[in-house]
């Protein structure tokens, strides 16, 4: 039999492994910590449970394909609900906003909230639509990096309606041109957080993001999402697939235009074909000494990161929900803070997390596990202990102001995530949390392939390639791989 070996038990990793193992290969998959997941993970602490890293699961479906392809069915192995609500939003004028799942219903409470004109919301929500179905196939579905892809139909369609994307200007400016209402505008701005960009930098294509979210909706598996990671595991161990957990890669041997296995903390392993679920820039600085370097690839400015602290909180608070944001009252000099000056703005927006909102057994009686996140840049090298005390200050003061509640006193359990945490944990250069960020209109051209031009049989899947980060790409990373890769 075929052997492949992957490096690295993040989300991709092993939807690749499931994908390659269909494909009649012998997989084993070599992760560095003692856990699968990578960032997809969890912890237990005083009788509360915390995801670490994702909290917001959209395009459940991709999750699902991966059993489908087996002909199982995906809810014997993996189940999750549908939100209705998808965030609270508030401010510290006292406005608050509830985004209702549904659009009809989002569009008038829209209107309503934010004095805005029904129908502007209703054409921008049509527009973005517009946006993704143009480009879903190209960018994120293929290879950008093969000719291929470039003579298709959808590709020539998109071409001769590139003025519909809005490449040229930023998010926010797009959003200001549909809003009068800047609270409205910063609603729709904060989607370009979901790839770790700016929207004052990241170009108007990415209004499309809210359209995934409005139009496929928002989802949660039941037992957390750290589920998403283990039930997957499961299905691959009960597939064949073998893990070598606590076995750091070290090398990937290569011979002529070929790898043909790697070197770890356990020994060497022959293979026929290599994929890495390690960060790219850590696969070439590590594994690769001798290939040739992709540096303008390699150089591209890394996406935000973020500095999280996970609180036992012994009191409910039922004006939250699963999903809650409390907005900084000038999110343009967050930006600035967070990309350019890349310190700690000392009024940040603060995204509040509760999972037993869903699934009470994740707290005691009573009280809620909070997953508290500020975005903030990424690690280069800024004194993390010293901002960690000033990022509780300030987000301890945020929540004060929005919700007129003091938490200092209600917080039982502590632990906290920063960006050198995630750097050390999941080995994501810089600790950013979604590879290269999006700042640019050329950032998906210079993403890295899911193939290595140098060597035949080297594959790269995760978020910091093609087609990008977060869970839904990452799992379309594995299949591009996948694709591209004849069954054994
Ligand atoms: P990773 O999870 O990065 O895992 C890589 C694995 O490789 C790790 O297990 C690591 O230990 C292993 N490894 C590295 N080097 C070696 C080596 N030398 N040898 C062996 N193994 C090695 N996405 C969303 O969709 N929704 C969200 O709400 C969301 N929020 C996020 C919040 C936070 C705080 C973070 C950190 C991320 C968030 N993301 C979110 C992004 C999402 O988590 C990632 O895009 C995705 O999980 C990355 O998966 P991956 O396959 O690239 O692998």
């Amino acid at each position: 039999k075929q052997r492949a070996l992957i490096i690295g038990a993040g989300i991709a990793g092993i939807a690749a492994a499931l994908r390659l193992q269909k494909k009649g290969f012998q997989v084993a998959i070599f992760e560095a910590s003692p856990h699968t997941g990578g960032k997809l993970h969890a912890i237990q602490q005083d009788g509360y449970r915390f995801d670490l890293g994702p909290s917001l699961f959209t395009m459940p479906h991709f999750v699902d394909e991966i059993f489908t392809l087996y002909n199982e069915k995906p809810e014997t192995h993996f189940e999750y609900i549908k939100k209705n609500r998808v965030c609270n939003y508030f401010w510290e004028d006292g406005t608050q906003f509830q985004a209702n799942a549904q659009v009809d219903d989002f569009i008038v409470e829209a209107a309503k909230t934010f004095g805005e004109n029904e129908e502007n919301i209703k054409n921008y929500l049509e527009r973005n639509k517009e946006k993704y179905d143009l480009t879903a196939s190209l960018f994120l579905e293929r290879s950008l990096h093969q000719a291929k892809t470039y003579f298709t139909k959808d590709t020539f369609k998109a071409i001769t309606q590139l003025y519909k994307l809005n490449l040229s200007e930023n998010l926010n400016a797009v959003n200001e041109k549909y809003f009068k209402n800047p609270k409205l505008v910063q609603l729709f701005n904060r989607f370009a957080t979901y790839n770790g960009s700016s929207p004052y930098k990241t170009p108007g294509i990415m209004s499309m993001i809210p359209h995934l979210e409005m139009h496929f909706g928002t989802f949660y598996p039941k037992g957390g999402m750290h589920e998403i990671s283990q039930s997957l595991t499961r299905f691959a161990e009960e597939k064949g697939v073998r893990f070598h957990l606590n076995t750091k890669v070290n090398n990937i041997i290569s011979s002529g235009e070929k790898v043909v296995g790697i070197e770890t903390d356990q020994g060497t392993f022959d293979g026929d074909l290599v994929v890495s679920n390690m960060d790219v820039f850590n696969s070439y600085r590590n594994l690769l000494k001798d290939a040739k370097k992709p540096e303008k690839t390699l150089q591209q400015e890394r996406s935000s990161s973020a500095l999280i602290f996970y609180w036992g909180i012994k009191k409910e608070f039922p004006e939250l929900d699963l999903h809650n944001i409390l907005f900084s009252e000038d999110y343009k000099t967050e930006f600035d803070y967070i990309f350019n000056k890349k310190e700690l703005f000392e009024d940040p927006t603060v995204y509040i997390n509760i999972t037993s909102k869903e699934t009470p057994t994740d707290a005691p009686k009573g009280a809620e596990n909070w997953f508290v996140m500020i975005n903030v840049p990424a690690n280069y090298g800024q004194d993390w202990e010293k901002l960690k005390v000033k990022a509780k200050i300030a987000i301890l003061k945020k929540i004060e102001k929005c919700l007129g509640v003091d938490v200092s006193h209600l917080i039982e359990t502590e632990y906290c995530w920063t960006p050198v945490s995630i750097e050390n944990e999941t080995s994501s250069h810089r600790g950013s949390l979604y590879g290269a960020s999006s700042n640019s209109k050329w950032a998906a051209f210079l993403r890295h392939p899911n193939f290595s031009s140098q060597y035949k049989n080297l594959y790269f899947c995760g978020g910091s390639v093609h087609p990008g980060g977060g869970i839904p790409l990452c799992l379309l990373s594995a299949k591009i791989v996948a694709d591209l890769i004849p069954n054994a």
